[in-house]
């Protein structure tokens, strides 16, 4: 057999029933949240044009797309992001909407990355955005939805890291480095190798005392909002975009501390993320155990802009729904993901299969998983299989069937009795409660 038959593409996966189970339980959470918070859904596709998903994505991800041409000869790509399509519809088909507009999207994404921990070529991603507000309530109602959307999740000790592009944006353009070469320094600030950045400012001829205030600025964090604030407002005294960048943090640090946020927030001054549409804000979100981010955004001002849609300021969040569930799972948080009562119902013999699958389906309607024993087994070995899954069993017999009853067998607790049909729904309520 050739091996293309055994396996998977390398860095894509198949999600067996449990892990499956899992990320729909998240996906369904992330549903919620964005109902509780007023976000609506849109579903936009897979495929898009290259150049609108390349735009502004920063080249590190740039470089990992799926890239090909389609038999019509347009060049395409799979998503590595959603926030591309999202703003293009926001500049075309929702241009005219009233705002703020609230749109929510999940699905997989797609990126050439080096398979490892927490990193996979198809991942999952729910997305939340908000439109058209500048304020800083807008950034704080995402991070406080994020913060919502864990909790209901059950993960627990996780925290947020934020910061704000137009610190170091600010600075770097009063320095006079174009855009090009901010991206540039930007992602290596990204990837933590401080001293390319180092090098790429000088090669930029940026002044010794900005080369001096950058080392500064990195070395700035914190988890007291007051300190780091005013940390950064010395630091970067000279450069008014920064100041003004500086305040606006602060703004949206004060806001969720007086809407009653209680989950930690490291504020970190030199933080930067990969993609080069941010304008303001940055965040992520990270658990002890693991050192990936689980999701993360920032507020990006110009995007919906370059995709010709007129001035529509926008901040959103990404939350990678894979990481989320590993931190689950490290957590050691419940693995039963809100699954109904499972039933199997096992016909005593084969004329007894119509009435079978007849109580089967009044189980269904109300509201129970009811399975019908379809392997032709004996009850006795029907019911061993239910015992190894421990599901409670409806058992239906001839004699009993004549006069309305059927029997009822809850494995767990070991316990069978003959009952009403009329009574079956309350009497395994009763049993399982
Ligand atoms: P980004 O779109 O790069 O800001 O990523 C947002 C979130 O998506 C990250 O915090 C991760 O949780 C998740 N994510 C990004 N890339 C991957 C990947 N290759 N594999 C799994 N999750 C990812």
């Amino acid at each position: 057999m050739p091996p293309v038959f055994n396996q998977t593409v390398r860095g894509m996966r198949d999600f067996l029933p449990q892990d499956a189970k899992r990320l729909r339980f998240i996906e369904q959470i992330a549903r919620e949240t964005a109902e509780l918070y007023g976000y609506e859904e849109v579903i936009t596709p897979a495929i898009e044009y290259y150049e609108l998903l390349a735009a502004k994505i920063g080249e590190e991800n740039r470089k990992r797309m799926y890239v090909f041409e389609d038999l019509g000869g347009r060049k395409v790509a799979l998503r590595p992001e959603f926030t591309a399509s999202i703003a293009r519809l926001v500049a075309t088909k929702l241009q005219s909407a009233p705002k703020p507009l609230r749109l929510f999207s999940v699905g997989s994404l797609y990126r050439y990355d080096e398979p490892q921990f927490g990193r996979y070529r198809e991942f999952w991603q729910a997305n939340f955005e908000l439109f058209g507000s500048t304020m800083p309530e807008a950034d704080a109602e995402i991070i406080s939805l994020i913060d919502s959307f864990l909790r209901k999740i059950g993960l627990r000790n996780y925290c947020f890291k934020i910061g704000h592009v137009g610190v170091l944006r600010g600075i770097f353009s009063q320095e006079g480095i174009d855009e090009e070469k901010q991206n540039r320094i930007m992602q290596m600030l990204d990837k933590k190798e401080w001293e390319e950045a180092i090098r790429l400012m000088k090669e930029a001829k940026s002044s010794l005392a900005c080369l001096d205030l950058l080392k500064k600025l990195l070395g700035t964090s914190g988890s007291d909002p007051a300190s780091v604030i005013k940390e950064m407002r010395e630091i970067v005294d000279d450069y008014p975009s920064a100041i003004e960048a500086v305040e606006n943090l602060n703004e949206i640090l004060d806001l969720l501390k007086s809407g009653g946020l209680k989950t930690e927030i490291l504020i970190d001054a030199g933080f930067a993320r990969g993609l080069e549409y941010y304008t303001g804000s940055i965040f992520e979100v990270y658990v002890p155990e693991m050192d990936i981010a689980l999701g993360g955004g920032g507020r990006y001002d110009r995007l919906v802009e370059l995709f010709g849609g007129g001035k529509v300021p926008a901040v959103g969040v990404a939350m990678g729904m894979d990481r989320i569930s590993i931190a689950l799972e490290k957590q050691g948080a419940p693995t039963s993901w809100g699954v109904s009562e499972r039933l199997l119902v096992i016909p005593v013999e084969r004329s007894m299969l119509g009435e079978a699958f007849k109580v089967a389906s009044m189980l269904r309607e109300n509201g129970f998983s009811a399975e019908i024993e379809t392997m032709g087994r004996s009850v006795t070995r029907a019911l061993s299989d239910a015992d190894r899954r421990g599901i409670t069993t409806v058992i239906i017999g001839p004699k009993e069937m004549k006069e309305g009853k059927v029997v009822l067998r809850h494995m767990i607790k070991r316990k069978q009795m003959t009952v009403e049909l009329d009574e079956l729904l309350e009497k395994i309520k009763e049993q399982t409660c």
